[in-house]
C-alpha cells in the first residue's frame, strides 16, 4: 500500500542529522543579534495578504507568481508570508514601538513561503534569520547590519564571502536617473529580450537585473546610478563604504545590484558565497527602505535591515564537519518485561536530577541493547533485573571502560553523573 501523501514538492524536513547546524545557526543569530542590541520578535506566519502586495509590489514576481494566498473561512483574503519586513514594519506600529527610544532594532528567525520552482538551494518553504533597524536613517545603521550579518557567517565559521553593494539613490536623484537609462536603452529596445521590454516600460531599473546572455553586453555599458546620486545620497554612499573598511570588512561595488520598488532607498547588499554555483549563490541581502512605512500607511519612518537564507546555508554547513548531535547521558534498560516500572521509575529520577536519559522499551538480548546504547553514544548504561529490583538497587556501566558497578537507588544520581563526568 502507498503512502496516502508525499512530502510537499519544494518543502523540505531538517531531520535530526542537520538539527545541530540548524541550532548553531540558532545560536549564531542570537549571538551576532544580541550583541549589537537587537532583541528578538516573532510575527504571525500569514498576514492580510495587503501587507504584501503593497510591500513587495504589485508586479513583483513574489506578488505576481509566488504568494501563497488563500481565503479563510471568514471571507479575508491571508497569505503565508514571503518575507519579513513588511510584518516587522506593521508590528512596530501595532505593538506601539515606534513609541520606544528610537531607532528600535531587532531580529527574527522563521520559516517564509514563495511558490517559486524548486531546485537545489530554492525551496518553497524556507527559512531565514533576519534583522532591521526601523525609526533612523543614519548610514552607519547600514554598515551595522552588515556587520550583523557578516558576523553571523563568521560566528558559523563560513569563509569565501562575498559582500556586494550598491546604492541605488532616492526620491530625489532616482528619477532623473530612471530617465537616464531610457535614453541609454530607446535605441536598442529591439536587441532586448521580451521581459526587459515590459520592465523598460515599467521599472527601468530592473533592466540592470537582467540575467539574459543576449542583454549582458548592452547593461554592461549602462549608465550606474553611483555616478548620479544626488548630494546627500552621494554622502551616505561614501560613509558607508568608509565605514566598511573600517570594520574590515572587503566589499565589490556591483552597479547593477538593484530593487525594483520605490520604497527602496540609497544602500543595497548582497552576500554571495564561492561554493553555491550559479543563480543560487546569494545567501542573503538587505538593504534601506526608507519608504516603507509610508507606503504600508504609517507615519514616514526610515529603515533598514536583512535577510539570510538559512536552507542556503545550510547546504554549505553540510559541506563542513557533521555537527556535534544532542548527546546522551544513560541509556536504561531493564532486563525483564515486570522491570520495565522500575527502570522508568529510575529514568525520571536521572532526568530530574539533570541527566539525560533515554530509556529502552524493548525485550532483545541485552548485549543487543548495549550496542543500541553505544549507537545513541550513551557514556553510561542503567541496567535493571528483577534482583536489583527486589533490593532497590541498580547496575551502572561505564560504556567505553566497560566496567560496572552495582549502587543503591539513593546513590544513583550521584554515582550517575561522577561516572558520566569520567566517561
Ligand atoms: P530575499 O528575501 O529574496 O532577499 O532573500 C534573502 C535570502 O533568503 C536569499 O539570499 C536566500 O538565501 C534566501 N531565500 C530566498 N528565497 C529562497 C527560496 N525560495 N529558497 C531558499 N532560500 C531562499
Amino acid at each position: 500500500m502507498a503512502p496516502v501523501a508525499q512530502r510537499v514538492r519544494g518543502t523540505q524536513d531538517i531531520l535530526p542529522a542537520d538539527q545541530p547546524h540548524w541550532e548553531l545557526m540558532e545560536r549564531a543569530a542570537h549571538t551576532a543579534a544580541t550583541r549589537a542590541g537587537y532583541q528578538k520578535i516573532a510575527t504571525p506566519i500569514f498576514e492580510a495578504t495587503d501587507l504584501f502586495v503593497r510591500s513587495a509590489g504589485e508586479a513583483s514576481d513574489v506578488v505576481a507568481k509566488e504568494m501563497y494566498t488563500f481565503t479563510d473561512r471568514g471571507g479575508r483574503s491571508l497569505t503565508l508570508r514571503p518575507e519579513g519586513t513588511a510584518s516587522i514594519v506593521r508590528a512596530y506600529f501595532d505593538g506601539g514601538l515606534d513609541q520606544e527610544p528610537q531607532p528600535v532594532r531587532l531580529f527574527y528567525l522563521g520559516p517564509f513561503f514563495r511558490y517559486d520552482r524548486p531546485q537545489a538551494g530554492r525551496y518553497r518553504q524556507f527559512h531565514q534569520f533576519g534583522v532591521e533597524v526601523i525609526g533612523e536613517g543614519h548610514a552607519l545603521l547600514d554598515v551595522e547590519v552588515i556587520q550583523v550579518g557578516w558576523q553571523w557567517f563568521s560566528e558559523l565559521g563560513i569563509g569565501d564571502l562575498g559582500l556586494k553593494l550598491n546604492s541605488i539613490g532616492d526620491e530625489v536623484c532616482r528619477p532623473a536617473y530612471r530617465e537616464l537609462l531610457r535614453d541609454y536603452y530607446r535605441p536598442h529596445l529591439d536587441t532586448l529580450c521580451e521581459e526587459d521590454r515590459i520592465r523598460f516600460e515599467r521599472n527601468p531599473l530592473r533592466l540592470l537585473d537582467c540575467k539574459v546572455p543576449q542583454c549582458q553586453p548592452l547593461k554592461a555599458k549602462a549608465p550606474r546610478i553611483v555616478d548620479h546620486l544626488c548630494g546627500p545620497c552621494a554622502t551616505a554612499f561614501a560613509s558607508v563604504k568608509g565605514a566598511l573598511e573600517a570594520a574590515g570588512i572587503p566589499f565589490e561595488l556591483d552597479p547593477s545590484l538593484v530593487r525594483g520598488l520605490d520604497y527602496y532607498t540609497r544602500t543595497v547588499f548582497e552576500y554571495q558565497h564561492g561554493s553555491l554555483g550559479g543563480a543560487q549563490n546569494a545567501l542573503g541581502g538587505g538593504g534601506r527602505y526608507d519608504g516603507l512605512a509610508a507606503e504600508l500607511g504609517y507615519r514616514s519612518t526610515p529603515g533598514v535591515g536583512l535577510a539570510v537564507g538559512m536552507d542556503r546555508t545550510l547546504l554549505i554547513l553540510r559541506q563542513g564537519s557533521p555537527g556535534q548531535a544532542e548527546g546522551v547521558d544513560v541509556y536504561a534498560i531493564a532486563l525483564e518485561d515486570g522491570d520495565q516500572g522500575y527502570a522508568f521509575q529510575l529514568a525520571s529520577t536521572l532526568r530530574a536530577g539533570g541527566l539525560r536519559v533515554v530509556l529502552d522499551p524493548g525485550a532483545a538480548r541485552l548485549d543487543a541493547r548495549l550496542r543500541k546504547a553505544a549507537r545513541k553514544g550513551a557514556r553510561v548504561a542503567l541496567i535493571v533485573g528483577p534482583d536489583e529490583r527486589a533490593r532497590g538497587e541498580a547496575v551502572i556501566r561505564d560504556m567505553s571502560a566497560k566496567t560496572q558497578v552495582t549502587v543503591p537507588e539513593r546513590e544513583i544520581i550521584a554515582a550517575v553523573t561522577q561516572a558520566v563526568g569520567a566517561a
